[in-house]
């Protein structure tokens, strides 16, 4: 009987394994097609203040299918990473949303910005200071309105040079917000060496939180945006879904918001009609 289960469980690790390969085979495979054909499509998600204006956005990528229709990030981000085949998604996005600024600004939208993601791997592949300046020049936007999200895994490697890299995208006129803060893959060592902007506080925390555990929450919630705000930065709460979240951060002292309670990511066609358009 014993042998049994172990074997039900090899097999069933087996086909799991099986699975995954397979599809990042195919991804990997479908890549460059899918890059051409404009399946990948930049989608925005507001980022708002305590009362609800709109200040800028996220971009967040999707790949749209030809047969299997949306398909979200976690399910091919790490492979494109795996194979080295990110930074290509990431240029491109990137310059998705530097188009998207110029235009905005032509039409008069210069206060509204965009926050775009960068993956570990683009620190080892490209040359991330020419490539956002040569982007925001090449486009006539300024600096502050393309926001670079990093987390703490991109400094992992070489983090002497990551350091001045940073520092060096900041004198240009960026700014760097710290991703995930909380709940993923950032901490208190990314305070400690970066001197990064902007918090983006993840209330990724707060998910699955037992009643006895809440008011220490907010208590550690609370002491974060403290702690932002003695390091001058801007806090971003991300991934806020209820009005009591909104409420109580932004009395903590959180300067902006985005999340399900005020939107979802959207494309960008539903995002100008939604909060552009008067
Ligand atoms: P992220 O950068 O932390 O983006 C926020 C994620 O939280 C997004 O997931 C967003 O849809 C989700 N989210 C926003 N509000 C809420 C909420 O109220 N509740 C919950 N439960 N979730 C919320 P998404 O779009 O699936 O992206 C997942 C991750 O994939 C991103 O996390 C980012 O790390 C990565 N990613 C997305 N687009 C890109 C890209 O263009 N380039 C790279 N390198 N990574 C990307
Ligand atoms: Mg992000
Ligand atoms: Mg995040
Ligand atoms: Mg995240």
């Amino acid at each position: 009987l014993i042998k049994e289960d172990y074997n039900k469980k090899i097999s069933f690790y087996d086909k799991k394994f099986l699975v995954t390969a397979l599809r990042e085979k195919r991804y990997t495979s479908e890549f460059e097609v899918a890059l051409s054909k404009r399946q990948f499509k930049m989608y925005l998600q507001a980022q708002v203040t305590p009362n609800g204006n709109v200040c800028g956005a996220e971009a967040l990528v999707r790949w749209i299918h030809p047969e299997s229709g949306l398909i979200p990030p976690y399910e091919f981000i790490s492979v494109f990473e795996k194979s080295g085949l990110i930074h290509k998604l990431d240029l491109f996005i990137w310059e998705e949303a530097a188009k998207k600024l110029a235009e905005w600004k032509k039409e008069g939208r210069d206060d509204l910005h965009i926050s775009v993601n960068i993956s570990t791997k683009d620190f080892q592949h490209l040359d991330l200071f020419a490539t956002f300046t040569n982007l925001v020049r090449k486009y006539g936007i300024s600096p502050q309105k393309l926001k670079l999200e990093i987390t703490e895994s991109s400094m992992m490697l070489d983090l002497e040079k990551q350091l001045l890299l940073i520092d060096k995208l900041q004198n240009f006129g960026f700014d760097i917000e710290i991703d995930d803060f909380g709940s993923g893959y950032s901490s208190l060592n990314m305070l400690k060496s970066i001197h990064a902007n902007v918090l983006k506080l993840d209330m990724g925390f707060l998910r699955n939180i037992k009643e006895v555990d809440a008011l220490r929450a907010k208590d550690i919630l609370k002491s974060t945006v403290n702690l932002a705000k003695v390091l001058k930065m801007t806090v971003i709460t991300e991934g806020v879904e209820t009005l009591d979240q909104v409420e109580f951060l932004t009395q903590a002292g959180s300067d902006y918001f985005q999340g399900y309670y005020f939107a979802k990511p959207i494309s960008v066609g539903d995002f100008e009609e939604k909060f552009l358009k008067q």
